[in-house]
């Protein structure tokens, strides 16, 4: 008799001690994973690779697999099959078109993909040979749907992570409700889990836990869906433009009504409002990714733009903490990220405002975590904050929450 053969009382003989440790050293790593992690229920089965989900989640498992992976691996697959169900693969993968929903394979390595750049920047270990974007030539934390159109058609990885990721039914699955007469868990449920999951991570990150970046997006996507921010920017700089035009136009610019005609011109008020000067004082402490960088800026510039502002108006601040870190730069590729320290953005604020022309504008660029002018400075303030954890801001500056990306 070789080890593997199965014994007289069933068909798959599962080493479900080590399979249920590993799920322990999961949850235990990850507390924020063991509702979820523990919602799961382990079907023994000879059909599967390695191991797979279904919608219901159930947790399909190969005895021999589980045989020849370590604990450490199976806890961080444990939480790979978890993050298929908790970001609800199978609901996203039913909106997708037609032709990529047969495309089963294909969906599930974009899938793996959206999975396991998190874990592994999470320090989790999995077994040798997992899908990740870098495989692809692709960046990090993207969406599987994103990941889908880069992925090539012919890839000969036979990997099936089941119903629960990509949609389509597995000849193992057992349905929602199994012959034995046990349920899975439901759709209602499904949601719940995902609530409370999303949660406790938002928990976590507010008693100061680390809580890996995407795992963060994904609790605020959950539990905040997406608000238009760049709508919310375009309304604050607008509102600061026409407020900094506004001011110095009343102080000291404003033609008087009874003597439109200058020197036999017709002037109008509203032609000679100065455009405001802006700072964008970026955080570049290391807190925001690159990514995150490039995608807030771009932002700022094409709202800048949309609001007539450009050229020699606009000033780029790139600050941490350090008041020699301070730069001024030209173009969005001139900012460079300084590695880790801290953050002080009144730094920043403060260098903007000595400036010979000072801004009538500040926009910071932040995650949000830095101290702030304690109070309200010459220009008006706002605020945009990257952190969906951060605190608030003063209450005298204008503040934007760009949501994460789930
Ligand atoms: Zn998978």
């Amino acid at each position: 008799m070789t080890p593997h053969s199965a014994p007289a009382d069933g068909p798959a003989r599962l080493d479900r001690a080590k399979l249920l440790a590993a799920r322990y050293k999961a949850a235990e790593a990850r507390p924020y994973l063991a509702s979820a992690l523990y919602a799961l229920t382990v079907v023994p089965s000879e059909r599967v690779r390695t191991m797979a989900v279904d919608r219901y989640w159930r947790c399909y498992v190969a005895p021999a697999f589980v045989d020849a992976t370590g604990v450490e691996e199976l806890a961080g697959v444990w939480i790979h099959e978890a993050a298929h169900l908790l970001r609800d693969h199978h609901g996203r993968a039913d909106r997708l078109p037609a032709a990529d929903q047969r495309d089963r394979l294909r969906v599930n390595i974009a899938q793996d993909c959206e999975i396991n750049d998190d874990l592994v920047a999470d320090g989790l270990r999995l077994p040798p040979g997992v899908m990740e974007p870098r495989l692809f030539g692709l960046p990090t934390g993207r969406l599987f749907e994103e990941y889908l159109r880069d992925i090539p058609a012919s890839c000969p990885h036979a990997l099936d992570c089941g119903s629960g990721a990509h949609g389509v039914p597995a000849p193992w699955d057992l349905g929602e409700h199994a012959a034995d007469g046990t349920a899975g868990v439901g759709p209602v449920e499904g949601e719940a889990l995902r609530r409370q999951t999303a949660q406790a991570i938002r928990a976590h990150a507010r008693s100061r836990g680390t809580i890996a970046a995407g795992w963060r997006r994904w609790a605020e996507q959950v539990l905040e869906p997406t608000v238009d921010w760049r709508k919310a920017l375009t309304g604050a700089v607008r509102e600061a433009a026409a407020w900094a035009g506004g001011a110095v136009d009343y102080t000291y610019r404003r033609p008087s009504r009874r003597t439109p005609a200058l020197g036999g011109r017709v002037v109008l008020p509203s032609l000679r409002r100065p455009l405001p000067r802006v700072a964008v004082v970026v955080d570049t402490s290391g807190s925001m990714t690159e990514e995150d960088l490039a995608t807030a800026l771009a932002e700022v510039s094409g709202v800048l733009r949309e609001v007539g502002v450009g050229g020699n108006r606009v000033t780029v601040l790139a600050c941490d903490a350090d008041v020699h870190a301070v730069a001024r730069v030209t173009t969005v590729d001139q900012v460079e990220l300084a590695g880790g320290g801290g953050t002080d953005m009144t730094v920043g604020i403060r260098t903007a405002l000595t400036a010979q022309d000072p801004p009538n504008i500040i926009v910071v660029l932040t995650d949000g975590h830095t101290p702030w002018p304690p109070e309200p400075v010459s220009a008006r303030l706002i605020a945009t904050l990257t952190d969906p954890n951060a605190p608030q801001p003063p209450p005298w500056a204008e503040t934007i929450r760009i949501p994460p990306r789930p």
